[in-house]
């Protein structure tokens, strides 16, 4: 199998063909239609292997994930997921495990309403790039920059099974038999907040997703929008299986800095709390209240009964 046979085998079929793709994959562009009064929303994601993934992890699983954490991206400013591209770098040609991994791809992508349009496949270190390309009413993208002094500040799911899943298969951390299932399933399938991150544009003030911690992202939000926050750590969402695996000193800590849940972090106004919650109910995503946004800009604190903590920001960074 050569190169366009690749593509053509397992790249080229059109899970969900959408009728705004007026070109897709096989020609030298895609040409998307984007619709009227909409803004087109760009983002990418690269998954190296060594880096986000290990060499045997189950392709589907990986297919999925590429797909899940760029549509979380999307979620995150508000936009509905529309279209993708892959770029693509493999050492050899397994087609096993390419057609396990373009079937997870193709999967999570219909279940997102997203197309393939086209990517780019060459030789070498495994290693996958997507873009995700989604749309959202003009003006109304949900960005970082908003969080005004006195926000309140929440997170969606729950906090910490990603990083306690990873702990799992890399056998540093036992997990009872019967929490392993879920938080497998949170770490290899993470879910993107899409139909909420929509619904958020009518009252959060900023939003991000959630890939690298909290702690060490909310200082994204509180560096763009110029402002603090105190974080009340009583009150992060954490899992059964979470609270059962660990003590409350490490549940805690996971929860605080521990990647890749791919959850939702946003700020909103006091005037559109009560909106707030009448607009979430029809999404059955839990949804807590973990702090508020102060005027001390770019400093986090954290709260634990009457105790106070300046937090020390050690997120995960590349270099
Ligand atoms: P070009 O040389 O013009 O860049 P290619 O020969 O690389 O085009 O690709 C041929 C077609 O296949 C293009 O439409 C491209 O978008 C698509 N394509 C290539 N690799 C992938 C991939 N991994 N997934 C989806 N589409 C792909
Ligand atoms: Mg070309």
């Amino acid at each position: 199998m050569g190169e366009f046979e690749l593509i053509t085998n397992y790249f080229s079929k059109a899970g969900s063909p959408r009728t705004d793709v007026h070109c897709g994959v096989g020609d030298d562009g895609a040409v998307l239609q984007v619709r009227d009064g909409y803004d087109l929303v760009v983002t990418t994601d690269t998954m190296v292997v060594g880096t986000h993934f290990f060499a045997d992890v189950d392709p589907r699983a990986l297919g999925h994930k590429l797909v899940a954490v760029n549509v979380s991206d999307l979620a995150a400013m508000g936009a509905e997921p529309s279209w993708l591209s892959l770029a693509l770098t493999v050492p050899v040609i397994q087609p096993d495990w390419l057609s396990e991994f373009a079937a997870g791809l193709h999967e999570t992508a219909e279940y997102f309403n997203c197309q393939l349009v086209g990517g780019d496949t060459t030789k070498g270190p495994l290693s996958l790039t997507m873009i995700a390309k989604g749309q959202v009413p003009r003006g109304k993208a949900i960005k970082r920059s908003g969080a005004k002094v006195g926000d309140y500040i929440y997170v969606t799911g729950t906090l910490g099974d990603a990083a306690l899943g990873l702990r799992l298969v890399q056998g540093v951390q036992q997990v009872s038999k019967k929490h392993q299932a879920h938080i497998l399933q949170r770490f290899h399938y993470p879910t993107a907040r899409v139909a909420l991150g929509q619904a958020l544009r009518s009252v959060a003030s900023s939003a991000m997703d959630i890939s690298d911690g909290l702690a060490g992202d909310i200082y994204h939000i509180l560096q763009r929008s110029a402002v603090g926050a105190y974080i009340d750590v009583q009150k992060l969402p954490l899992s059964q299986a979470l609270k059962d695996s660990c003590d409350s000193a490490q549940a805690m800590q996971l929860a605080l800095s521990g990647g890749e849940d791919y959850e939702l972090l946003f700020t909103v106004p006091d005037s559109k709390r009560g909106a707030l919650d009448v607009l979430l109910s029809p999404y059955g995503v839990p949804v807590t209240c973990i702090g508020r946004i102060t005027g001390q800009t770019g400093k986090l604190e954290l709260k634990a009964g009457e105790q106070v903590f300046s937090y020390q920001h050690k997120g995960f960074e590349h270099f």
